[in-house]
């Protein structure tokens, strides 16, 4: 370890790796607890770096984008947490543009719209980095953000760097191959094409006026906990919606509430943390929100958020 925290030291300098720091303020569930080791990066080859450091310590990393789509478990993180910051967005040429992993999706939103390109406008409002969302492929209104990438620049985990085509990137719905190979999103390339501001504007702007309708935008959460169930495998009983948010509300879950964890009354398919929940007490909430739609409609819920950290360590605790 010595070795590991002494090579971190040379290349980033000894104030930016940091240890045993609470991972709550780094999420929009404002819930987890500390990292063994944080470093925030600001560059491609930064991350590329701190991988390379932490394969030869044999050292686990866990990347963090913007925080809001995960549940970060009490007794945190082992190992080194690479939380993405900074990075930029550059026009390719007039269709394409390339966005760093940690540009926030309404930053990559503002920078089209300010340059007058369109094709990301609808996804205003949407949190997270483009990291998370390619992570994830993220969705809005039946759309898939993977649908809008043509390439993405990827590091192994031992951090060598390689160029993916959006065909090689299993994108699906909530899918993509970063999920089953561990490997990273430097940066992505995103299809584009010219646009008028004023227009790119209303779109992003009725976006953001929907997500202020239809969420409980005021209190902590990780937007959707479940995935919508899948028509090609999940048998959902006639007349029923496809959407897991009404599942939970029919379900009789809607409002039920667990140490300081609540599924929303605006959304049934997100819990809120009022003010002092656990990520133990969010997650059973999650099991009970399962368990009730399993046993009134027979359909199996799936997580869409990601649970990050040591919940072994917490079940071992509890028993
Ligand atoms: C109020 C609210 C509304 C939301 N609305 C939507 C919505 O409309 N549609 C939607 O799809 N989601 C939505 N979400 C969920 C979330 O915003 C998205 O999933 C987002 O894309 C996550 O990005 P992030 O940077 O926060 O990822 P994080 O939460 O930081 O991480 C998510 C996963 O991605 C991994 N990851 C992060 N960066 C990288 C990287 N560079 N390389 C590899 N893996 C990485 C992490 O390890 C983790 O497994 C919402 C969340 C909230 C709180």
């Amino acid at each position: 370890m010595t070795d590991f925290v002494a090579a971190m030291h040379s290349a980033f300098g000894a104030e930016r790796l940091r240890s045993h720091v609470p991972l709550a303020a780094f999420t929009t569930f404002r819930v987890g607890g500390p990292a063994d080791w944080l470093l925030e990066t600001r560059t491609s080859d930064e991350i590329v770096t701190a991988l390379k450091l932490a394969r030869s310590a044999n050292l686990p990393v866990t990347m963090l984008g913007g925080g809001s789509n995960v549940l970060v478990a009490d007794a945190g993180v082992r190992g080194l947490v690479i939380r993405t910051r900074g990075g930029g967005v550059c026009a390719m040429d007039e269709a394409h543009v390339r966005a760093d992993a940690a540009v926030t999706i309404n930053g990559l939103v503002r920078w089209t719209i300010n340059h007058r390109l369109g094709g990301l406008e609808a996804w205003a409002g949407t949190p997270g980095t483009v990291g998370g969302a390619i992570f994830g492929n993220a969705h809005f209104a039946g759309r898939l953000i993977g649908d809008l990438v043509t390439e993405a620049r990827l590091a192994g985990p031992d951090g060598a760097v390689a160029d993916a085509p959006a065909p090689a990137m299993a994108f699906g719905y909530d899918r993509s191959r970063l999920q089953d190979t561990g490997e990273i999103l430097l940066s992505a390339v995103f299809r584009v094409s010219a646009g008028e501001a004023a227009a790119l504007r209303a779109i992003a702007r009725a976006s953001l006026a929907f997500r202020k309708r239809t969420q409980p935008l005021d209190t902590p959460s990780a937007g959707c906990i479940f995935q919508n169930p899948d028509p090609g495998r999940d048998p959902v009983p006639d007349g029923l919606p496809w959407s897991a948010g009404a599942l939970v509300d029919r379900a009789g879950m809607k409002g039920a509430a667990l140490a300081g964890a609540r599924v929303s009354t605006t959304h049934g398919n997100f819990i809120v943390n009022e003010g002092d929940a656990t990520a133990a007490a969010i997650r059973r909430l999650i099991d009970q929100c399962r368990t009730a739609v399993r046993d009134r409609f027979g359909v199996e819920l799936r997580e869409e958020i990601v649970y990050l950290g040591a919940f072994d360590e917490e079940r071992v605790r509890e028993m």
